[in-house]
Protein backbone atom coordinates (compact mmCIF):
# COMPACT_ATOMS: atom_id res chain seq x y z
CA UNK A 1 0.00 0.00 0.00
CA UNK A 2 1.98 2.51 -1.12
CA UNK A 3 1.82 6.26 0.08
CA UNK A 4 0.85 8.21 -2.96
CA UNK A 5 1.56 11.96 -2.94
CA UNK A 6 3.24 14.55 -4.53
CA UNK A 7 4.13 12.78 -7.77
CA UNK A 8 0.25 11.47 -8.06
CA UNK A 9 -0.72 15.07 -7.83
CA UNK A 10 1.85 16.39 -10.41
CA UNK A 11 0.30 13.87 -12.76
CA UNK A 12 -3.00 15.22 -12.17
CA UNK A 13 -2.07 18.89 -12.36
CA UNK A 14 0.91 19.32 -14.61
CA UNK A 15 0.41 22.55 -14.65
CA UNK A 16 -0.36 23.78 -11.27
CA UNK A 17 2.61 24.97 -9.71
CA UNK A 18 0.72 25.68 -6.15
CA UNK A 19 0.82 22.19 -5.61
CA UNK A 20 4.13 21.83 -2.94
CA UNK A 21 4.35 19.29 -1.04
CA UNK A 22 3.80 17.07 1.85
CA UNK A 23 3.98 18.55 5.65
CA UNK A 24 3.73 16.04 7.96
CA UNK A 25 2.01 16.82 11.67
CA UNK A 26 2.69 14.38 14.37
CA UNK A 27 3.62 11.91 11.75
CA UNK A 28 0.79 12.23 9.65
CA UNK A 29 1.40 13.40 6.04
CA UNK A 30 -1.46 16.36 5.05
CA UNK A 31 -0.87 17.86 1.03
CA UNK A 32 -0.12 21.81 0.72
CA UNK A 33 -3.14 22.50 -2.11
CA UNK A 34 -5.65 25.15 -2.17
CA UNK A 35 -9.04 24.79 -3.03
CA UNK A 36 -8.87 24.85 -6.22
CA UNK A 37 -5.83 22.55 -6.55
CA UNK A 38 -8.26 20.04 -4.00
CA UNK A 39 -10.86 20.11 -6.87
CA UNK A 40 -8.59 19.77 -10.10
CA UNK A 41 -7.16 16.75 -8.16
CA UNK A 42 -10.04 15.01 -7.47
CA UNK A 43 -11.51 15.80 -10.79
CA UNK A 44 -8.22 14.04 -12.28
CA UNK A 45 -8.66 11.16 -9.82
CA UNK A 46 -12.47 10.52 -11.26
CA UNK A 47 -10.80 10.18 -14.21
CA UNK A 48 -8.42 7.73 -13.33
CA UNK A 49 -8.22 4.31 -13.13
CA UNK A 50 -8.25 2.45 -9.32
CA UNK A 51 -10.21 3.84 -6.32
CA UNK A 52 -9.02 7.48 -4.40
CA UNK A 53 -10.17 8.14 -0.81
CA UNK A 54 -10.12 11.94 0.04
CA UNK A 55 -9.22 12.49 3.70
CA UNK A 56 -9.71 15.98 5.36
CA UNK A 57 -7.85 16.20 7.96
CA UNK A 58 -8.52 18.57 11.32
CA UNK A 59 -6.79 18.23 14.66
CA UNK A 60 -9.26 15.02 16.09
CA UNK A 61 -8.05 12.78 13.10
CA UNK A 62 -4.73 13.23 13.48
CA UNK A 63 -4.95 12.82 17.28
CA UNK A 64 -7.40 9.75 16.59
CA UNK A 65 -4.20 8.46 14.23
CA UNK A 66 -1.70 8.34 17.18
CA UNK A 67 -4.51 5.99 19.16
CA UNK A 68 -6.06 3.94 16.25
CA UNK A 69 -4.15 1.80 13.57
CA UNK A 70 -7.04 1.96 11.50
CA UNK A 71 -7.02 5.96 11.19
CA UNK A 72 -3.35 5.95 10.81
CA UNK A 73 -3.58 3.44 7.87
CA UNK A 74 -6.36 5.60 6.25
CA UNK A 75 -3.54 8.72 6.38
CA UNK A 76 -1.50 5.87 4.18
CA UNK A 77 -3.88 5.13 2.05
CA UNK A 78 -5.19 8.40 1.15
CA UNK A 79 -4.05 9.73 -2.33
CA UNK A 80 -5.16 13.27 -1.17
CA UNK A 81 -5.22 14.86 2.49
CA UNK A 82 -6.71 18.61 2.61
CA UNK A 83 -5.60 20.79 6.31
CA UNK A 84 -9.41 20.97 7.83
CA UNK A 85 -8.91 22.82 10.52
CA UNK A 86 -7.19 25.93 12.53
CA UNK A 87 -5.39 23.86 14.71
CA UNK A 88 -3.59 22.07 11.45
CA UNK A 89 -2.86 25.15 10.08
CA UNK A 90 -1.13 26.42 13.23
CA UNK A 91 0.63 22.81 13.64
CA UNK A 92 2.45 23.31 10.35
CA UNK A 93 2.82 27.25 10.30
CA UNK A 94 5.09 26.55 14.09
CA UNK A 95 7.35 23.38 12.52
CA UNK A 96 8.07 26.18 9.61
CA UNK A 97 5.88 24.75 7.07
CA UNK A 98 2.79 26.74 6.66
CA UNK A 99 0.19 25.39 4.18
CA UNK A 100 -1.51 27.90 2.23
CA UNK A 101 -5.45 27.39 3.46
CA UNK A 102 -7.87 25.52 5.00
CA UNK A 103 -9.62 22.95 2.48
CA UNK A 104 -12.56 21.75 4.53
CA UNK A 105 -14.92 19.00 3.67
CA UNK A 106 -17.84 20.95 3.70
CA UNK A 107 -16.56 23.54 1.33
CA UNK A 108 -14.96 21.00 -0.61
CA UNK A 109 -19.20 19.15 -1.10
CA UNK A 110 -20.05 23.25 -2.37
CA UNK A 111 -17.38 23.71 -4.80
CA UNK A 112 -17.61 19.79 -6.22
CA UNK A 113 -21.17 20.20 -6.57
CA UNK A 114 -20.15 24.00 -9.21
CA UNK A 115 -18.01 22.19 -10.48
CA UNK A 116 -20.23 18.62 -11.48
CA UNK A 117 -22.56 21.29 -12.90
CA UNK A 118 -19.88 22.13 -15.37
CA UNK A 119 -17.59 18.92 -15.80
CA UNK A 120 -20.88 16.32 -14.95
CA UNK A 121 -19.28 14.56 -12.28
CA UNK A 122 -21.91 12.53 -10.45
CA UNK A 123 -22.18 12.72 -7.07
CA UNK A 124 -23.20 10.41 -4.19
CA UNK A 125 -24.65 11.95 -0.80
CA UNK A 126 -24.50 9.12 2.11
CA UNK A 127 -24.99 10.20 5.64
CA UNK A 128 -26.88 12.18 8.19
CA UNK A 129 -30.50 11.70 9.51
CA UNK A 130 -33.61 10.49 7.53
CA UNK A 131 -34.06 12.82 4.67
CA UNK A 132 -31.09 15.53 5.36
CA UNK A 133 -28.86 14.05 2.79
CA UNK A 134 -31.89 14.50 0.17
CA UNK A 135 -32.94 18.60 1.70
CA UNK A 136 -29.44 18.99 1.59
CA UNK A 137 -28.91 18.01 -1.98
CA UNK A 138 -32.00 19.90 -3.18
CA UNK A 139 -30.57 22.96 -1.88
CA UNK A 140 -27.64 22.67 -3.57
CA UNK A 141 -29.04 21.44 -6.85
CA UNK A 142 -31.08 24.86 -6.32
CA UNK A 143 -27.87 26.79 -6.11
CA UNK A 144 -25.89 25.35 -8.76
CA UNK A 145 -28.15 24.05 -11.14
CA UNK A 146 -26.89 20.89 -13.70
CA UNK A 147 -24.86 20.09 -10.36
CA UNK A 148 -25.19 15.83 -10.99
CA UNK A 149 -26.13 14.39 -7.73
CA UNK A 150 -27.32 10.97 -8.86
CA UNK A 151 -28.47 9.53 -5.31
CA UNK A 152 -28.81 9.97 -1.56
CA UNK A 153 -29.37 7.89 1.62
CA UNK A 154 -29.28 8.62 4.95
CA UNK A 155 -25.97 6.71 7.32
CA UNK A 156 -28.19 5.11 10.28
CA UNK A 157 -27.88 1.72 9.29
CA UNK A 158 -26.10 -0.95 11.39
CA UNK A 159 -22.50 -2.24 10.45
CA UNK A 160 -24.21 -5.30 9.30
CA UNK A 161 -26.07 -3.46 6.56
CA UNK A 162 -22.74 -1.85 5.09
CA UNK A 163 -22.59 -4.20 2.46
CA UNK A 164 -26.35 -3.40 1.40
CA UNK A 165 -26.10 0.36 1.19
CA UNK A 166 -22.77 -0.04 -0.57
CA UNK A 167 -24.14 -1.91 -3.18
CA UNK A 168 -27.15 0.41 -3.19
CA UNK A 169 -24.75 3.20 -3.50
CA UNK A 170 -22.89 1.24 -6.36
CA UNK A 171 -26.46 0.97 -8.59
CA UNK A 172 -26.18 4.80 -8.90
CA UNK A 173 -22.46 4.88 -10.18
CA UNK A 174 -21.56 7.69 -8.90
CA UNK A 175 -17.97 9.11 -9.88
CA UNK A 176 -17.78 10.91 -5.90
CA UNK A 177 -19.16 9.58 -2.99
CA UNK A 178 -19.37 12.07 0.06
CA UNK A 179 -20.36 10.24 3.49
CA UNK A 180 -21.26 12.16 6.21
CA UNK A 181 -21.08 9.47 9.05
CA UNK A 182 -18.64 10.71 11.92
CA UNK A 183 -15.00 10.57 11.88
CA UNK A 184 -13.91 7.50 11.45
CA UNK A 185 -17.17 5.28 11.13
CA UNK A 186 -17.23 6.84 7.36
CA UNK A 187 -13.81 6.59 6.45
CA UNK A 188 -13.97 3.02 7.54
CA UNK A 189 -17.56 2.53 5.80
CA UNK A 190 -15.55 3.64 2.55
CA UNK A 191 -12.65 1.58 2.91
CA UNK A 192 -14.40 -1.83 3.55
CA UNK A 193 -16.67 -1.60 0.73
CA UNK A 194 -15.02 0.39 -2.18
CA UNK A 195 -15.30 -2.98 -4.22
CA UNK A 196 -19.12 -2.88 -3.96
CA UNK A 197 -20.01 1.16 -4.13
CA UNK A 198 -17.21 1.48 -7.00
CA UNK A 199 -16.95 5.25 -6.81
CA UNK A 200 -13.66 6.74 -8.30
CA UNK A 201 -13.19 9.07 -5.50
CA UNK A 202 -15.04 8.77 -1.91
CA UNK A 203 -14.18 11.06 1.45
CA UNK A 204 -16.09 11.47 4.91
CA UNK A 205 -17.76 15.02 4.86
CA UNK A 206 -18.55 14.79 8.87
CA UNK A 207 -21.79 17.24 9.60
CA UNK A 208 -22.24 18.88 5.58
CA UNK A 209 -25.20 17.54 5.03
CA UNK A 210 -27.16 19.19 8.29
CA UNK A 211 -25.49 22.02 7.02
CA UNK A 212 -26.83 22.55 3.60
CA UNK A 213 -29.82 20.74 5.01
CA UNK A 214 -30.60 24.23 7.09
CA UNK A 215 -31.44 22.49 10.17
CA UNK A 216 -27.89 23.32 11.57
CA UNK A 217 -26.57 26.84 10.98
CA UNK A 218 -22.66 27.61 10.22
CA UNK A 219 -20.60 29.67 12.85
CA UNK A 220 -21.11 33.46 11.72
CA UNK A 221 -18.10 34.30 9.89
CA UNK A 222 -16.43 36.22 12.75
CA UNK A 223 -16.15 32.72 14.77
CA UNK A 224 -14.79 31.42 11.21
CA UNK A 225 -12.82 34.18 11.19
CA UNK A 226 -11.16 34.09 14.48
CA UNK A 227 -10.92 30.24 14.11
CA UNK A 228 -13.28 29.68 16.59
CA UNK A 229 -16.09 27.32 14.89
CA UNK A 230 -15.71 24.65 17.42
CA UNK A 231 -16.60 26.88 19.99
CA UNK A 232 -19.79 27.87 18.31
CA UNK A 233 -20.35 24.42 17.64
CA UNK A 234 -19.94 23.67 21.11
CA UNK A 235 -22.28 25.98 22.21
CA UNK A 236 -24.93 24.84 19.76
CA UNK A 237 -24.51 20.78 20.18
CA UNK A 238 -23.14 20.21 24.07
CA UNK A 239 -22.62 16.67 22.67
CA UNK A 240 -19.31 17.61 21.01
CA UNK A 241 -17.25 18.05 24.02
CA UNK A 242 -15.28 14.50 22.87
CA UNK A 243 -14.36 16.24 19.91
CA UNK A 244 -13.46 19.14 21.31
CA UNK A 245 -11.38 18.04 23.78
CA UNK A 246 -9.23 16.63 21.18
CA UNK A 247 -8.15 19.93 20.22
CA UNK A 248 -6.28 20.51 23.40
CA UNK A 249 -4.60 16.78 23.60
CA UNK A 250 -3.36 18.22 19.67
CA UNK A 251 -1.92 21.32 21.10
CA UNK A 252 -0.08 20.02 23.62
CA UNK A 253 0.87 16.58 21.24
CA UNK A 254 2.46 19.39 19.05
CA UNK A 255 4.11 21.58 21.66
CA UNK A 256 5.97 18.67 22.88
CA UNK A 257 6.97 17.13 19.59
CA UNK A 258 10.18 18.88 17.79
N1 LIG B 1 -24.37 10.18 11.50
C1 LIG B 1 -24.86 9.17 10.68
N2 LIG B 1 -24.91 7.90 11.17
C2 LIG B 1 -24.47 7.58 12.41
C3 LIG B 1 -23.93 8.60 13.23
C4 LIG B 1 -23.89 9.90 12.74
O1 LIG B 1 -25.24 9.41 9.54
O2 LIG B 1 -24.53 6.40 12.78
C5 LIG B 1 -24.32 11.54 10.95
C6 LIG B 1 -24.90 12.63 11.82
O3 LIG B 1 -26.32 12.69 11.64
C7 LIG B 1 -24.19 13.85 11.27
C8 LIG B 1 -22.83 13.28 10.86
O4 LIG B 1 -22.98 11.88 10.84
O5 LIG B 1 -24.85 14.34 10.15
C9 LIG B 1 -21.69 13.53 11.84
O6 LIG B 1 -21.42 14.82 11.89
P1 LIG B 1 -20.26 15.36 12.82
O7 LIG B 1 -20.30 16.84 12.72
O8 LIG B 1 -20.35 14.72 14.17
O9 LIG B 1 -19.00 14.80 12.07
P2 LIG B 1 -17.49 14.95 12.48
O10 LIG B 1 -17.46 15.99 13.58
O11 LIG B 1 -17.08 13.59 12.94
O12 LIG B 1 -16.82 15.38 11.24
Amino acid sequence: MARIGLGRLHLFMPASPKVLDRVTILGMPVDRVRMDDAVSAIRGFAQADGFHLVLTADSSMIVAAQEDPEVARLFEEASLITPDSAGVLWAAKRAGRALPEKVSGVELVAHLCADSAKSGLRLYFLGAAEGVAEEAAQNLRAKHPGCQIVGTHHGYFRKDQDEEIARLVGEAKPDVLFVAMGIPRQEKFIMATKHLHQAKVAMGVGGSFDVYSGRVKRAPKVFQRLSLEWLWRLASNPKKISKVAALPRFVLMVLRSK
